[in-house]
């Protein structure tokens, strides 16, 4: 599909999508757990209870259950120290039956983001966000890739839309979803815009856009009004308005101009959860392929 018709936009769902990936992450589940005598492990870190994404960090170990992934919490006191945090890390790092880990976000204002994510170990950091995973995103090689970007970028992929010399947008520069979803874009041969805000005349730089992703938290950011004609919008963002989850999108004004957008909920979340676990399997087939080299003494 290139640039589509104007008029009532296809909705791109990604849970059909999410759940093609799931039961392909199940069968390789499976086939690792047969030939190591394990199922593939994934410690996900949280720093008290109570915090606001422990829902859905709750959501991301049903979801490994269910195709057979050994998840668990590692639980920090919420008032732990900077140094007990990453010490846990590193002894996630050192357990053999650990294949990934994930830390829950944010952080305490207490416990800086960079000393965490230092402390992972680069090839058990599913969700790409150490430097060395940025860092190979960056130079086109293959690392782990932040699960939101990849998903914002995977979704327009197997819906069919074509990117190559697409002009795309990107609204939001953070490290964890719009950066690494621009660098995927350019990866796939659009030709990127990333802005943020401070950039001057938004409504102008997204009109011009075939591809627009929205990933900035800001309820309506984007209308119908400023869309180009049967351009097709991925909307990453998350918002909690009058106790309802909305995007960055103005659904109903961008779904009479685009060809197809994605909606909130139901569009890039679970195509997120889904990859994440496709990140766990490699990272796991990863790690089983290096332990064996280094028993049989290959360098
Ligand atoms: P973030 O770190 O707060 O970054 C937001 C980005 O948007 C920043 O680069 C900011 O610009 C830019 N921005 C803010 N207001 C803007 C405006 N008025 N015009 C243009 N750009 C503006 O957020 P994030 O972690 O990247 O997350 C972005 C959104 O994705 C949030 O809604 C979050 O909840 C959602 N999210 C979704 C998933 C999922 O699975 N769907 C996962 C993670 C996050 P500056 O850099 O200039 O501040």
């Amino acid at each position: 599909m290139t640039v589509g018709a104007p008029g009532q936009a296809r909705r791109i769902e990604g849970g059909p999508i999410a759940a093609e990936i799931r039961s392909a992450v199940a069968e390789d589940v499976a086939t690792f757990t047969t030939t190591h005598g394990r199922a593939p492990g994934l410690a996900v870190v949280i720093i008290g209870r109570d915090a606001p994404s422990t829902v859905y960090l709750e959501q991301i170990l049903r979801g490994c259950a269910k195709v057979g992934i050994e998840a668990r919490f590692a639980e920090i006191d919420g008032e732990a120290t900077e140094a007990s945090v990453t010490t846990r890390i590193r002894e996630l790092n050192e357990d053999d039956t650990v294949d990934g880990v994930i830390v829950q976000m944010p952080l305490p204002p207490t416990i800086r983001l960079r000393a965490v994510i230092d402390a992972i170990d680069p090839a058990k950091d599913i969700d790409g966000i150490h430097p060395l995973n940025a860092g190979l995103l960056r130079l086109g090689y293959d690392g782990f890739l932040p699960a939101t970007a990849h998903a914002a970028v995977e979704i327009l992929r197997r819906s069919g839309v074509e990117i190559e010399g697409r002009d795309a947008v990107v609204i939001g520069r953070s490290a964890v979803v719009g950066m690494p979803a621009a660098f995927l874009l350019v990866k796939e041969d659009a030709t990127v815009t990333v802005c943020h805000s401070r950039t001057t005349d938004l409504p102008d730089k997204v009109r011009r856009a075939d591809i627009v992703v929205v990933a900035a938290g800001k309820p309506g950011l984007i209308t119908g009004a400023m869309l180009k004609p049967g351009a097709v919008v991925v909307d990453v963002g998350i918002n909690l308005v009058d106790g309802k989850l909305v995007g960055d999108v103005d659904f109903e004004s961008a779904s009479q101009v685009a060809s197809a957008i994605t909606p909130v909920p139901g569009g890039v979340g679970p195509l997120t959860n889904a990859l994440l676990l496709t990140h766990l399997i490699r990272a796991a087939e990863r790690q089983a392929a290096t332990a064996t080299d280094t028993r049989a003494g290959v360098r």
